[in-house]
């Protein structure tokens, strides 16, 4: 059994590099998303308390079955801690066996990134040069770098209330972009837009955007919101938009759309990529991928996790499953060989 530590996976991306991981990562996210209907999927398992919530994320084909432990912790970070920790398993579905225990919390930023690419390449205007984040914690980078490789994104406008996080973002992307954009608001950030990421975390109901704040003919990606009561739009921003889920009996429950359970939903994100349903149709309308983060894109991760690793040689083998001469002789094996 392979295991992936914090190390392997540093050693991975900046082995192979960043833009090759997302542009690798999106053709996995495309390939699965389009053969949507060979998978056993189910909404996660969610376990919810008052500062936030833990989760098991389950999804699997015929050949591989993959799941995830994740938390979202929005207060974390103000006791120097992550708001989202993953750890994730990647098993053979022939024999039942686990083929690699892997870290996921970079992981989980990393597919979070190629998902938002993945939905701009299909809702987003084709000339998107303007892109604003609205909280540049943790996530806030991963979703830049990765929408850059799908849009030719000029200028990136950014906001949050706390200056740390602001100074961190521009430190971490200063030579990648020319125009780095501090604002000293969400409107601000919004202004001229036309691809919005919204990656902030608190357990409410926040209105981060409303429609004023809105270009006609953007691209949101809502992030964010993630959670019964955690949402980050206006409602009525959802009467003006083309609206696309990952994964509807989850969204439904997780997403921005629980506060408007009336909203048509237009499309789940895989019915767009095979093409039943219609992407972006005009400039001017205002669509929103209201992504909550979905089992399968962890499966497109951890798959390609394990291709790289058996193409670098990264990686080590550990024992987690006992390896029997006699595989009836299970209690001998523990007390005598
Ligand atoms: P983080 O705690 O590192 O960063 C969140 C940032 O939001 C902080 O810097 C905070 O100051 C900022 N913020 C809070 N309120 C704000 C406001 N009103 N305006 C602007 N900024 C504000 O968290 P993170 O790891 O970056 O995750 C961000 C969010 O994304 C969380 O809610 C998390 O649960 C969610 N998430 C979703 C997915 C998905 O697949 N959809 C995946 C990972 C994380």
């Amino acid at each position: 059994m392979r295991l992936i530590t914090t190390t392997d996976m540093c050693q991975l991306v900046r082995h192979i590099g960043l833009d090759e991981f997302n542009a690798r990562l999106l053709k996995n996210l495309e390939e699965d998303f389009s053969r949507w209907e060979q998978f056993h999927l189910s909404p996660r398992h969610a376990t919810h308390y008052h500062h936030g919530v833990i989760e098991l994320m389950p999804s699997s084909d015929d050949d591989l079955y993959a799941f995830k432990y994740v938390n979202g912790h929005p207060s974390n970070p103000q006791q120097g801690k992550l708001c989202v920790v993953a750890v994730g398993m990647l098993a053979d579905v022939a024999t039942g066996y686990p083929l690699m225990l892997c870290e996921m919390t970079w992981l989980t930023a990393l597919r979070t990134a190629s998902t938002a690419a993945l939905g701009a390449q299909y809702l987003a205007r084709k000339e998107s040069h303007v892109l604003a984040i609205i909280g540049t914690g943790a996530q806030s980078e991963f979703q830049v770098s990765a929408l850059a490789g799908v849009c030719d994104i000029h200028a990136v406008r950014y906001y949050d209330p706390d200056a740390k996080a602001m100074a961190k973002f521009a430190n971490n992307l200063k030579g990648r972009f020319s125009q780095l954009l501090a604002c000293k608001s969400a409107e601000e950030a919004a202004e001229g837009a036309s691809l919005i990421v919204t990656a902030t975390a608190a357990k409410r109901h926040n209105r981060i955007l409303t429609r004023d704040m809105v270009s006609p003919g953007a691209h949101i990606h809502a992030l964010g919101g993630d959670c019964p009561g955690k949402t980050e739009l206006d409602p009525a921003l959802l009467d003006h938009a083309k609206i696309v889920v990952e994964y509807s009996p989850q969204s439904q429950i997780e997403g921005e759309i629980q506060n408007r359970p009336e909203a048509t939903i237009h499309a789940e994100l895989w019915e767009i990529i095979t093409g039943r349903r219609p992407g972006r149709e005009s400039d001017e309308e205002l669509t929103i991928l209201d992504s909550v983060g979905f089992a399968l894109e962890d499966f497109s991760a951890l798959r390609l996790v394990n291709e790289l690793a058996e193409e670098t040689g990264i990686g080590q083998e550990t024992s987690l499953i006992p390896d029997l001469k006699d595989p009836k002789n299970l209690f001998g094996a523990l007390l005598n060989d």
